[in-house]
């Protein structure tokens, strides 16, 4: 039986075999905004099909429960990578119901952990960090206007980009809009 590993790399040689994608796509979004999303299994594809996003069109940046920790952490990083040297304009929050990383809490990542060998040491040094990030979020919609909130308070996000805030179901792709970025330009 192949391997995944196998399978991936079959199917690569399938995907070259019957594409030949001779086009050349800017980096530069052509559609001048960032999206920042979850890394949820369900969104592959889905977010791109229900929200008309093209290769091309978009810097897309996925974490564990679109979330933002630190006012200066990858993710604000990324954004602001997007802003000053990628030109974007515009940037959209998309939170998902039922998002798994809502439902989990440091003390299930920490137990786990500890179940596979981490030393009691080794989870000191991190137990902080965890609950810092996991406990707070338990509505992904809120979580949306939180992160929102930070990327506003930030000094080196330039007040005319305005910040969108939506949620997204991981069945249907249905968008609910939380707020409205042009509003507070
Ligand atoms: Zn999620």
């Amino acid at each position: 039986m192949a391997t995944l590993l196998q399978e991936i790399l079959t199917n690569n040689y399938e995907f070259l075999a019957n594409n030949k994608c001779t086009k050349e796509i800017s980096k530069y979004p052509q559609k001048k905004f960032a999206l920042l999303t979850c890394m949820d299994t369900r969104l592959v594809e889905l977010i791109n099909k229900a929200l008309g996003i093209h290769r091309g069109d978009a810097k897309i940046i996925q974490n564990a429960g679109t979330s933002l920790i630190g006012e200066m952490g990858e993710t604000v990083k990324s954004l602001l990578l997007t802003i000053y040297v990628f030109d974007i304009k515009e940037i959209f929050i998309v939170g998902h119901y039922d998002c798994g990383v809502a439902l989990t809490s440091s003390k299930d990542i920490l137990h786990n952990m500890r179940s596979r060998g981490v030393s009691e040491q080794q989870l000191k040094l991190i137990e902080k960090d965890f609950q810092v990030w996991l406990d707070p979020y338990t509505d992904p919609a809120k979580n949306v206007l939180t992160v929102i909130k930070k990327l506003k308070a930030n000094p080196f996000i330039p007040n005319d980009i305005p910040i969108h805030g939506l949620i997204i179901d991981p069945h249907t792709g249905k968008l609910d809009l939380l707020a409205d970025g042009y509003k507070e330009i």
